[in-house]
């Protein structure tokens, strides 16, 4: 395990407890997110480093890495992510209507297999090497393992993507430094990730399935996605609601709470976890922020 001794955000090194809670998803193992005293940041601490991280993703169900179609969330989590796939094409159009793309945390590929088909020049990152090999194998993508990030980039892209991938990102400062390399001047940047100031996040507490602990090593919010890319020179364009994230962690809270997926009683707590994001300053479950390089001239 490592010890966080100052804020990845602000550098401050006061933080006091603000939650102690369970790896109910693999694990069972109890661990502790941390707040920052001075700028609010929701972390987890200490957390295991980057080697002790990998035993906590060994397991099938995984979601993100499995093609698995069994069971209802399977089901329902795989006719949402191809719509999804859509959606985000949408979003990406309005600020760019073609060119290069890279999606960082790519896993089987099937985003950037969207866009290939679509015309677009794509490339992706993966740290699980069944998962790049599966999107090489199924779709014939260039995707390669996350240490070319640290190499002198061959080629810029207009669009860097990061689908649920930043909270689970060991440095972060580097990780933003690399996109930085990666990106041309005037192209977009577009993160999602789980929202801690979210309506479901406080229904569900300790249990909310948005914590993913020790999986989630950040729990965002608004501000602090603000603070941080502030910090390094990138500014938030726009931030758009995931209206479906609710439902789908609204369905495995109830699973970690209760022990059942209780989909009614989930159901409704997604509705009024996105009727509360309409009128709370757009505090969804999750969030995508479309973000920009400043120009300092
Ligand atoms: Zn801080």
């Amino acid at each position: 395990m490592e010890k966080i001794e100052t804020c990845e955000i602000c550098g401050n090194n006061n933080f006091s407890v603000y939650m102690e809670s369970f790896d109910y998803f693999l694990s069972k193992e109890k661990f502790t997110i941390v707040r920052c005293e001075k700028c609010g940041f929701l972390f987890v601490n200490p957390r295991p480093d980057i080697i002790e991280i990998s035993r906590y993703y060994k397991s099938k169900e995984y979601i993100s890495h499995s093609n698995s179609k069994k069971g209802l969330i399977n089901k329902i989590y795989h006719i949402v992510r191809r719509r999804n796939h859509k959606n985000k094409y949408k979003i990406v159009q309005k600020y760019k209507n073609n060119g290069s793309i890279l999606d960082i945390g790519c896993a089987t590929g099937e985003f950037l297999n969207f866009f290939k088909n679509c015309g677009w020049n794509v490339m992706g990152v993966e740290p699980d090497t069944d998962a790049q090999n599966l999107a090489r194998t199924q779709y014939s993508l260039n995707v390669l393992s996350e240490s070319v990030l640290n190499e002198r980039p061959k080629e810029k892209f207009d669009v860097i993507t990061m689908w649920h991938v930043l909270e689970h990102v060991h440095q972060l400062s580097i990780k933003i430094e690399q996109i930085k390399n990666y990106l041309v001047d005037d192209g977009i940047v577009i993160i999602a990730v789980p929202n801690a100031a979210s309506k479901d996040a406080d229904i569900y507490r300790n249990f909310w399935a948005g914590y993913d602990l020790p999986r989630h090593l950040y729990h965002f919010t608004q501000k602090s996605i603000h603070d941080l890319f502030e910090k390094n020179d990138f500014v938030i364009i726009e931030t758009i609601p995931m209206k479906f994230d609710s439902f789908y962690v609204s369905v495995l809270s109830e699973k970690y709470k209760t022990g059942n997926k209780n989909i009614i009683k989930a159901f409704l707590n997604g509705l009024k976890s996105n009727k509360w994001g309409t009128k709370n300053n757009n505090n969804f479950s999750s969030l995508i922020f479309v973000l920009k390089k400043i120009n300092k001239k």
